[in-house]
């Protein structure tokens, strides 16, 4: 069938309208959301905003109250019908602390919701996994040897066993220490992606979510207020609150004058905005390039208030004047090494691509 090809294959998730209250609270809010098969879709969002929720709707573990969930075209639940149970859904979950069985192996563990193959079919899925996610010299040990690291990748394992068509990831990796959680990540993204799964994962780590999203939604208050590409929503971010979720940003307001703000870093385009309007300006610290001009301590318009070495990047607090002498205190973060002195005087350069504009208020 020559049309075949341009088909479109099912989403391995599909959740429509979906709507969720506990009591008086509404957790979820309207959200519709499909995941392909073998893509990943990170649900990034604050404490509370409903990603946990829309999760464990998508697994079965809460009912839909308003809309429905398709996996893989299946009707699995709708609003007002029992939907099919969890266990009968081809979903694979992983948990923050996903508990391992304590008495049974690693390869045990991992070959548990295996029943229904042939015992050395088993064995040799359950040795694969294992190989795939440097596990396998643990098969015959016992989970409580194994380091917090490690019982997330053999939980993941356990997981991906049964060829899930969904991953249902919830902060699995929040618990690990900061120099643990880049190795697994990138093996969880191997398997993830060689398993041909989708997978929805949430995370509130902006840098989790570039890195493993194919697509990041980013949700606040029960809703997804923009969704796509990493790099769409860290480029053309359609609102603030996206802008600050990647990190703290510099804020001025002003007026707009022929398409124009005038702000205490200099002039910046208001594309889209009404002249007269309010507008609000989002400058990522990394927008403002820092350039030593003249000798220390002759306390320019635009100083150094401080300057520290974070590691990759440097910080640096600067003091800045308009043209009517009102005082901004801003960061500039830049590549490596940038220690300039307290008062030395600065110039500034803009990288208008990390300068965002908004109406007041937004
Ligand atoms: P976190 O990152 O803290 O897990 P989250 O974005 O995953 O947050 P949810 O766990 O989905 O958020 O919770 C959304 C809202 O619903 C929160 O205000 C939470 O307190 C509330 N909530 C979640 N589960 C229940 C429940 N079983 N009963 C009552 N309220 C709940």
């Amino acid at each position: 069938d020559p049309g075949a090809a341009t088909v479109a294959p099912r989403p391995a998730v599909r959740m429509t309208d979906i709507r969720h209250r506990f009591d008086d609270l509404i957790a979820v809010d309207d959200v519709s959301l499909d995941v392909s098969p073998g893509e990943v879709v990170c649900l990034l969002g604050p404490s509370g905003c409903g990603k946990t929720t829309l999760l464990r709707i998508a697994a079965g573990l809460e009912d839909v109250q308003h809309g429905r969930v398709q996996l893989d075209g299946d009707l699995v639940a709708e609003a007002g019908r029992r939907g099919v149970p969890p266990e009968k859904r081809s979903v694979g979950l992983m948990f923050q602390d996903s508990a391992l069985f304590p008495h049974l192996t690693v390869l045990e563990n991992v070959v548990f919701g295996l029943g229904s193959l042939p015992l050395a079919d088993r064995g040799r899925r359950g040795h694969e996994l294992l190989e795939q996610l440097r596990m396998g010299q643990y098969a015959h040990a016992y989970p409580h040897v194994l380091s917090g690291g490690q019982q997330q990748r053999v939980a993941l394992a356990r997981a991906l066993a049964p060829a899930p068509r969904l991953m249902l990831l919830d902060e699995p990796f929040s618990a690990l220490d900061a120099r643990l959680r880049d190795q697994i990540r990138d093996d969880t993204l191997h398997a993830l992606k060689s398993s041909g799964a989708g997978t929805l994962l949430v995370t509130h780590d902006p840098e989790e979510a570039m890195f493993m999203a194919d697509r990041i939604a980013i949700m606040r208050d029960g809703r997804i207020l923009q969704i796509g590409h990493p790099v769409d929503l860290y480029c053309r971010p359609a609102d603030p609150f996206v802008v600050t979720f990647f990190g703290d940003v510099n804020r001025f307001e002003g007026v707009v004058e022929r398409g124009e703000v005038l702000t205490p870093v200099g002039r910046v385009e208001a594309t889209g905005l009404q002249d007269g309007t309010l507008a609000q300006v989002l400058v990522r610290p990394e927008a403002l390039r820092v350039v030593v001009v003249g000798e220390p301590g002759t306390h320019d318009r635009t100083h150094v208030i401080m300057s520290r070495l974070l590691g990759r990047t440097s910080l640096t607090h600067l003091c800045v004047h308009d043209d009517s002498g009102r005082e901004y205190h801003l960061h500039s973060r830049m590549p490596g090494v940038f220690l300039p002195e307290e008062n030395q005087p600065v110039e500034l350069h803009l990288d208008r691509s990390q300068i965002f504009v908004f109406p007041a208020g937004a």
